[in-house]
């Protein structure tokens, strides 16, 4: 199989350049054309020989992808992309504009095998791990499309990032590189179900990512009942992995809590949440849950969401609801790519 340039560092990019009889220089020509002009063939390299264009084509590929769909939102111009991998895998990103700027939801891998059982990205297990290109052409391919600069992402579209971990982080650093996107650390956030040892892995790192948690319940018994994963990886070594995290990168940590009503949005369940929580840095990001109709999941009321809320502040916890973006055009997360996955068929 060809080596994909896409997926390599410059370093990496650097000694395959010396590898093939070129000058070093050559990669960091090549890595602009990859990673800030988007090239998508070799041929629009045009300050490079049709010689050594010829020889890297020969070589190489550069991992690209296919847009097979796309859903534009009416009301705050949220779009929702499918793309198209080899072997006909699909997978969901989601372009959205803050306040502070447009940002790219990515998936990292094709479906999931974390087995949430909310969560319609894991309903038939994981299909492939993306490679780092194929998570960088996600943005690539919506700042071109959209024409605006993407500066932030995050990694909550399908799969688990600390699945995939050595792509994932060689992704963060391709996408982080000055010579590439340049995009700052701090606006890169990566959403994890809670994998201990990956996590202390990560936080290993020195990178100053943001690390986003998906707690969604107060306890154990909770949590154990609709995160298949949460027993081998039980609450409080998992707050501990959050605690380290936090030292080892200054960096508050992110919980996301998305209210089920009747399994995790009582009174007594924000209390516990709270008493747990109590004086590590960090903030909870409630979501009101997309429902979910093979599960008969549904979303708490505005009501009860409120009350969880009032709830942890008073009790000294930062917390925010997340904003629902787009709701024209809604499928919930990985809906839109399970519909999709079901017509084809
Ligand atoms: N695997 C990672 C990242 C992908 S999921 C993780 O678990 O964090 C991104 C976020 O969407 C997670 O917080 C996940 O729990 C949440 N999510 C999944 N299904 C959802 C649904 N139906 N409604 C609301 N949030 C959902």
């Amino acid at each position: 199989m060809k080596t994909d340039l896409r997926s390599l560092t410059l370093d990496e990019l650097q000694s395959e350049m010396i590898n093939i009889g070129e000058a070093k220089f050559r990669a960091k020509q090549i890595y602009r054309w990859l990673h800030v002009k988007y090239a998508d063939s070799f041929d629009e390299m045009t300050d490079l020989s049709a010689s050594l264009r010829e020889k890297l084509s020969d070589n190489y590929t550069i991992g690209t992808l296919k847009q097979v769909k796309k859903l534009v939102s009416k009301e705050d111009n949220t779009t929702k992309y499918l793309f198209e991998l080899e072997n006909n895998y699909i997978i969901e990103s989601v372009f959205m504009q803050y306040s502070y700027g447009n940002t790219v939801c990515i998936s990292t891998q094709a479906g999931c095998r974390m087995g949430c059982s909310f969560c319609a990205s894991t309903l038939d297990g994981v299909e492939k791990s993306l490679e780092p290109s194929e998570m960088l052409s996600q943005i690539y391919n919506i700042e071109k499309d959209k024409g605006e600069n993407i500066s932030h992402v995050v990694l909550m579209g399908s799969g688990e990032p600390l699945d995939n971990y050595d792509n994932v982080i060689k992704f963060i650093k391709i996408l982080n590189s000055k010579e590439g996107k340049n995009m700052g650390q701090r606006h890169i956030t990566l959403s994890t179900c809670g994998l201990i040892n990956k996590m202390y892995d990560l936080a290993g790192e020195g990178l100053q990512i943001t690390l986003a948690v998906s707690l969604h319940a107060p306890n154990d018994a909770v949590r154990n009942a609709i995160m298949p994963i949460s027993k081998a990886n039980p609450m409080d070594k998992l707050m501990e992995a959050c605690r380290n995290y936090t030292e080892k990168t200054k960096r508050r940590v992110t919980f996301e809590y998305a209210l089920i009503k009747g399994v995790n949005d009582s009174a007594d369940n924000a209390k516990e949440l709270a008493s747990r929580l109590k004086g590590m840095l960090c903030h909870v990001n409630l979501i009101p849950i997309n429902d979910v109709k093979e599960r008969n999941y549904v979303r708490s009321t505005n009501e009860t969401i409120k009350h969880f809320e009032d709830i942890l502040v008073s009790r000294g916890i930062e917390t925010t609801v997340r904003r629902k973006l787009g709701s024209d055009i809604d499928a919930a997360c990985g809906q839109l790519r399970k519909r999709y996955k079901d017509e084809m068929q």
